[in-house]
């Protein structure tokens, strides 16, 4: 087994007894005459039922395969078994894939004949053109986008999914941001690269329920949104600037009009904008403060080339 890895998938697994090893298969299946070397990464994400076990049953009954079992300690999230995959992927392309079979292998392998066929692009990313889900959830999402997208600077690509595939050097800096508290949307995003978002359609869960929750969404959404803007803390700011021009404006109609009345609300308002200002300031500071923690590289050089002698 000297030939390199040319695929990883990373496969986060919660309480998947009864997808584990039919996923095992499908993969198997579908990456046949396909994909000649790759390596499965899966992470039992402290599982509640019969998943590790299941995991080292498949190790056992394919000693050649290439497996990567991570065990953790209690149940971390998605997010958690994710960045844990990125740590032991090696493989030149990277996927990332639900082991419930929602995302079919035949779609790993659409990306990957992507990703040759098309050397500019750095990822494919799956999305899903009609979501299986519509009324109220459906609704949620959307407005979730929309609103992400107008206070954030990183581009949200509305039904993208955890589901893609991308090269080395991608994979490589997604790997390096270590913040704790993680959004892989956003992270995917914020990296940069060219991404080339393919639609497909999700299928039913073979075994087992979701684990997502409508309050668990709605941590997960906040969670987005806090860690993609810092536009709440900036918040005291737009209202210093209102209550400042509402200020400004008692104070013309007071002199105007010789009105005490008007001069008193223009005293109120003066003093509202004092404390707002005050603030304000608090949350400027602290908006840097919150996107220095997360010690994010200073930029991402995708390509470098130098001159001859540089090189020796
Ligand atoms: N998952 C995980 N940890 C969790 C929740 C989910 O590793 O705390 C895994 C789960 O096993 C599956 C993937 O994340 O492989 C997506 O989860 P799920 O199918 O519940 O989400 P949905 O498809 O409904 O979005
Ligand atoms: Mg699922």
């Amino acid at each position: 087994m000297s030939d390199r890895v040319r695929l990883s998938l990373i496969v986060p697994c919660y309480n998947e007894q009864d997808n584990v090893e039919k996923f095992y298969e499908a993969v198997v299946g579908a990456f046949r005459g396909h994909i000649p070397s790759y390596e499965l990464v899966f992470i039992n994400d402290g599982s509640a039922d019969g998943t590790w076990e299941r995991l080292l049953k498949i190790r056992a009954d394919n000693p050649d395969a290439r497996l990567k079992l991570v065990n953790f300690s209690r149940n971390f999230g998605k997010e958690a078994a994710m960045y844990s995959g990125f740590q032991h992927a090696v493989g030149d392309y990277v996927t990332v894939i639900d082991a419930d079979l929602q995302q079919r292998p035949e779609v790993v392998v659409q990306m990957v004949d992507y990703l040759d066929a098309n050397p500019g692009c750095d990822c494919v990313a799956a999305f899903q053109q009609t979501r299986r889900e519509g009324g109220f959830m459906g609704a949620c999402k959307k407005i979730f986008y929309k609103l992400i997208n107008s206070v954030s600077e990183t581009r949200f690509y509305p039904d993208a999914s955890d589901f893609r595939t991308m090269r080395r050097p991608m994979a490589d800096v997604v790997a390096r941001l270590t913040e704790h508290h993680r959004f892989a949307k956003g992270i995917f995003s914020w990296v940069g690269f060219n991404t080339y978002y393919m639609p497909y359609v999700a299928d039913e869960r073979n075994a087992g329920t979701t684990s997502w929750s409508f309050i668990k969404l709605l941590k997960y959404a906040l969670e987005g949104i806090m860690s993609y803007t810092t536009f709440p803390l900036k918040l005291p700011l737009y209202l210093c600037a209102m209550l400042g021009f509402g200020a400004l404006v008692c104070l013309v109609v007071a002199l105007a009009a010789a009105s005490p009345a008007w001069g008193w609300a223009c005293f109120g308002l003066a003093l509202c904008t004092v404390q707002m200002l005050a603030l304000s300031m608090i949350g400027l500071y602290l908006a840097h403060v919150y996107m220095e923690e997360k010690k994010r590289p200073i930029c991402i050089e995708k390509d470098y080339l130098t001159y001859k002698e540089a090189e020796d």
